[in-house]
């Protein structure tokens, strides 16, 4: 299924997600970084040469960015500083791609909240 087909069939719900078994590495994946907070791999349909995820691994309620309280703004800046240091580590000197998907519109399909980090490519804008 395309992004978007698999995003309108996503229900946005608490429910475990497949992130759940990749933090717990029950499901494998390239990890590029991870502390105490924070896990970043490989996203497995990459949209450039680099595309990562980056997740909380407590969810906590952050099924999505429109779920965020005043709660996740630790996590929520830590998420963004972290996907930098990733940027940095895969050499994105040029520049690189942020990006947050929120519910069926913005096209999410896994709802534990996650950053991509996209780059080594040209990007272009508008997006889709
Ligand atoms: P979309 O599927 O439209 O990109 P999201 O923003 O919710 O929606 O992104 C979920 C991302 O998770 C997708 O880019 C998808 O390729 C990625 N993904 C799904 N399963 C895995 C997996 N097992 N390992 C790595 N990435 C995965």
């Amino acid at each position: 299924a395309s992004e978007k087909e698999a995003a309108l069939a996503a229900t946005p719900s608490d429910s475990p997600t497949i992130f759940d078994k990749i933090i717990s590495k029950e499901i494998p994946s390239t990890v590029v970084f991870e502390d105490d907070k924070v896990l970043a791999f490989r996203d497995i349909t990459p949209q450039g040469p680099v595309h990562i995820l980056l997740i909380p691994k407590v969810r906590d309620g952050l099924t999505g960015l429109s779920k965020a309280e005043e709660r996740h703004i630790d996590i929520l800046g830590r998420l963004l500083y972290t996907a930098k240091l990733v940027a940095k580590q895969e050499g994105l000197a040029e520049g690189f791609r942020i990006v947050i998907n929120d519910g069926p519109q913005g096209c999410q399909s896994v709802y534990h909240i996650h950053v991509h980090l996209i780059g080594g490519r040209q990007m272009n804008w508008p997006p889709g």
